[in-house]
């Protein structure tokens, strides 16, 4: 997918500020943090949402979930609590369809989201 960012940051032909990396994802900081912490995790296999995951990938859902909650953990946000995000389609306010995880924390969120 040459026109999608994520794509791109997950090829390192577009740069990220990396926190976490495996074959399989890639986590890094959000461009326009909504909160102290705010990363974003992605399959390097692009797909464009939660809808697009087809049965057979299901473990790469549940690899990246794990790892936010590291990620969480590594940015000392752990034990106070944190935010995971998955926006799924326009209605959600998904603005880029290559699909992500947010990870947000460090002050204290509001309910119910906007
Ligand atoms: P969405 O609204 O699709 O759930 O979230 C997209 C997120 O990607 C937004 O929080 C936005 O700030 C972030 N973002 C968009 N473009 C870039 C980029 O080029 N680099 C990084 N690091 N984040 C981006
Ligand atoms: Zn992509």
């Amino acid at each position: 997918m040459e026109d999608c960012i994520f794509c791109q940051i997950a090829s390192k032909k577009m740069p990220s500020k990396v926190v976490y990396e495996d074959e399989n994802i890639l986590a890094f900081q959000d461009i326009n943090p909504q909160a102290p912490v705010h990363i974003l995790a992605i399959p390097k296999e692009h797909y464009s949402s939660l809808n697009e995951i087809p049965q057979s990938k299901k473990d790469i859902l549940s690899h990246i979930l794990l790892k936010c909650r590291q990620i969480a953990e590594q940015q000392g946000i752990g034990q106070k609590g944190y935010r995971i995000v998955l926006n799924t389609g326009k209605n959600s306010g998904q603005d880029v369809f290559h699909i992500h995880f947010h990870v947000l924390g460090g002050r204290k969120m509001t309910w119910p989201p906007g």
